[in-house]
């Protein structure tokens, strides 16, 4: 048996190694001047205007986000159930519910002809999350929201570089979008994430949450007449910052992000050549125009597939390589279940999708070899 192939890896080159060690040297360890560059290097690839915030994980900075919009106790967040868990616990951190919405059968994002009708006088917001990589329709959600008084906080953990309508996820007019930077991510930085958004109140709540509540005012050397090391705290916050070790890494992987996403395109274009014809549905592509972050290659196992999707997981892994699933939909966990007494037939789309779905391996240091042996392997179990 040959090497096992993962079905996620970094990639992380000399520029990264060497700014980290130069961090090191620096004496530098905590949120300093990298993680300033990576904010502002940020805000510049995402454009029209936004702050960045860094934070510890994409999970932090939906939290932050949310609190930053005001989400609190009693308060429901519409989301879909198929996602990571991250995107719902952290309404519950804040004492809010989250409400599940079904998803689209053909791109796995939010169904958003079915937001309205979750819509209650006690809805405070929605979190669409842009599955794989592949943007939701935003434009209508925005007018739902809008119609109804709603925030919007993208979830864009697998969406960097997504293109719609000409612009990136990040620059349409929602509240806050959040990106993760976790290690099996388009760009890596170990852990960490970043919030951006075109609002000031939210950018400097997002900032004085981010780091115990401590009013960054009261820092001001040019407005504050206080000594250096006085401070101000001003509500309860969190310990969400960023590191300058991780942020050394994501100064580099950022300028790579385009690269990056060319590098998966092509890779998937060559997986949809190689599975044409085989009992599976290939993922949906970007409407014309658009571009998709290609985070995941999700294939989907029909009914004339001769083994179900466990079985064909078990078989890769026998031929050594490495697949996932994105994702076990939040309402077949015990919690989420239990505590909204949710059937798994309460989402028959999500429930589907995640009886077929199987993520293959899709990571840029990924070989020509590597590719050839997952397609022979997916040749070979479903032939
Ligand atoms: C990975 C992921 C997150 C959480 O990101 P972290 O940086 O690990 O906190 C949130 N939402 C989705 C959809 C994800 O895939």
């Amino acid at each position: 048996m040959s090497d096992f192939l993962p079905f996620a890896l970094p990639d992380i080159g000399e520029d990264e190694i060497n700014e980290v060690i130069d961090s090191l040297r620096s004496g530098w360890l905590t949120t300093g001047p990298k993680t300033k560059r990576f904010e502002e290097d940020f805000a510049a690839f995402v454009g029209n205007g936004v702050e960045a915030i860094a934070v510890n994980s994409a999970t932090a900075g939906l939290h932050l986000a949310l609190e930053a919009v005001g989400v609190g106790p009693g308060d429901e967040v519409i989301t879909t159930c198929y996602t990571f868990t991250a995107t719902a616990e952290v309404v519950r951190y804040l004492g809010g519910e989250p409400v599940f919405v079904d998803i689209d059968p053909c791109t796995f994002n939010i169904d958003t002809a079915r937001i309205e009708a979750a819509i209650t006088p006690r809805t405070k917001a929605i979190v669409p999350v842009h599955f794989a990589g592949l943007a939701c329709e935003m434009g209508a959600i925005l007018e739902v929201a809008r119609r109804h008084g709603l925030k919007v906080v993208e979830d864009a953990a697998h969406a960097l570089p997504t293109v719609q309508g000409g612009t990136l996820v990040g620059t349409h007019p929602t509240d806050a979008t959040v990106y993760s930077f976790y290690a099996t991510k388009t760009i890596t930085t170990g852990e960490g994430g970043m919030v951006v958004t075109r609002n000031p109140d939210t950018a400097k709540r997002c900032r004085t949450m981010r780091l115990h509540g401590i009013s960054r005012d009261a820092f001001d050397r040019y407005t504050s007449t206080k000594p250096s090391w006085h401070y101000e705290v001003v509500a309860p916050g969190c310990k969400y910052n960023m590191t300058d070790l991780a942020a050394s890494l994501g100064i580099h992987q950022l300028k790579k992000a385009w690269e990056f996403r060319q590098k998966r395109e092509s890779m998937a274009a060559v997986y949809d050549e190689a599975f044409a014809g085989l009992p599976v549905l290939l993922p949906p592509k970007a409407p014309a125009g658009d571009t998709h972050a290609w985070h995941l290659y999700v294939l989907r196992l029909t009914d004339q597939a001769p083994v179900r999707r466990d079985r064909f997981i078990e078989l890769m892994a026998q031929r050594g390589i490495g697949c996932s699933v994105h994702f076990i939909p939040l309402h077949l966990h015990p919690y989420w279940r239990d505590r909204y007494d949710l059937a798994p037939e309460a989402y028959p789309d999500a429930l589907h999708a995640y009886r077929c779905a199987v993520s293959l391996p899709l990571f840029t240091r990924m070989t020509p070899d590597d590719q050839a042996r997952v397609i022979a392997a997916v040749r070979d179990i479903l032939s």
